[in-house]
């Protein structure tokens, strides 16, 4: 029987809606024979979920999906199959998470200032010691009634050029990837498409990736189209990168996400799980 891979999703550990252990048992519900937990700039999650995984014969490849600057632009990169107790990786983390706290405490500043009170700390108690990302505050902002869905409040308050946006120096697209490969990983660039950047700041930040170590790309995730998908596979053959597959799959309330349920993955690209 092939493997079916889903190399990119979150838990209660970042911005994801199930524990690790629900999530794993999901996604073999849904059919996933190989699992990535890929959360935000944190491994925490990775141990309950390689245990649950090991308790029902899923395959467990730990991940980590790490923020990164190249050129002003903020990119997701997501490191697989890496050793979570690398202390150059945990070094990396623990840089990341004092970016994200500092971030957080900004952000609920700038919504102190617009009458929105007490938001970090209802945000803190909610995740309990997980990654706070701006989907917290998305989630916050509408369960309070203040903006009418996610979209809303990234529209209105969180995104770039809206009141609580905090510009955040993430670390370089070059240490980032250093990190993964120092953890044993692949380096994959998370959905391409999702920058919006010109097919010239594409290629431009592919190369940047590409010379820093970088070894794969996301080409196929959930709602993609066939021109997405050749779009991707393109910056494959471009680049000399292997292919990845992953839904991005934060919670069972978005019914167009879902692990496991994307296209199958053009057969001209390298699937990056050659790699491991
Ligand atoms: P952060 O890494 O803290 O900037 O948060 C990024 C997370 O917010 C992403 O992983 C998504 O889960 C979510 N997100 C970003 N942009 C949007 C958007 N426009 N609508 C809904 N969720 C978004
Ligand atoms: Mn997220
Ligand atoms: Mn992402
Ligand atoms: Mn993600």
């Amino acid at each position: 029987m092939p493997e079916i891979y889903d190399l990119h999703c979150h838990s209660t550990a970042s911005d994801g809606a199930l524990s690790p252990t629900e999530l794993v048992q999901r996604a073999q519900c849904k059919g996933v024979t190989a699992l990535a937990l890929t959360d935000h700039d944190t491994t925490a999650g990775l141990a309950e979920a390689a245990q649950a995984a090991s308790e029902i014969g899923l395959r467990f490849i730990p991940g980590i999906e790490l923020s990164a600057l190249h050129a002003n632009q903020c990119l997701h990169i997501v490191g697989l199959n890496i050793d979570p107790l690398n202390p150059v990786l945990l070094a990396g983390i623990a840089k990341q998470h004092a970016i994200r706290e500092s971030r957080a405490r900004k952000i609920a500043d700038k919504l102190q200032k617009k009458g929105i009170e007490g938001v970090y700390e209802a945000i803190r108690e909610k995740s309990g010691d997980g990654e706070i990302t701006r989907s917290h505050f998305a989630d916050f902002l509408y369960q309070h009634g203040i903006v009418t869905s996610q979209q809303d409040a990234f529209d209105r308050y969180l995104s770039k050029g809206k009141p609580a946006y905090v510009p955040t120096q993430w670390a370089a697209l070059e240490e980032v990837v250093h990190w993964i490969q120092a953890a044993g990983g692949v380096a994959v660039m998370a959905h391409p498409l999702r920058y919006n950047l010109s097919q010239k700041w594409m290629n431009r930040a592919l190369a940047a990736f590409k010379t820093a170590g970088g070894q794969g790309i996301e080409v196929v995730t959930s709602r993609i189209s066939a021109d997405e998908i050749r779009f991707s596979q393109q910056c494959c053959q471009r680049h000399q990168l292997h292919a990845s597959v992953g839904s991005d799959f934060h919670t069972p309330d978005n019914q167009w996400v879902e692990l496991g349920r994307f296209p199958p993955l053009p057969s001209d690209v390298k699937p990056v799980w050659t790699l491991f």
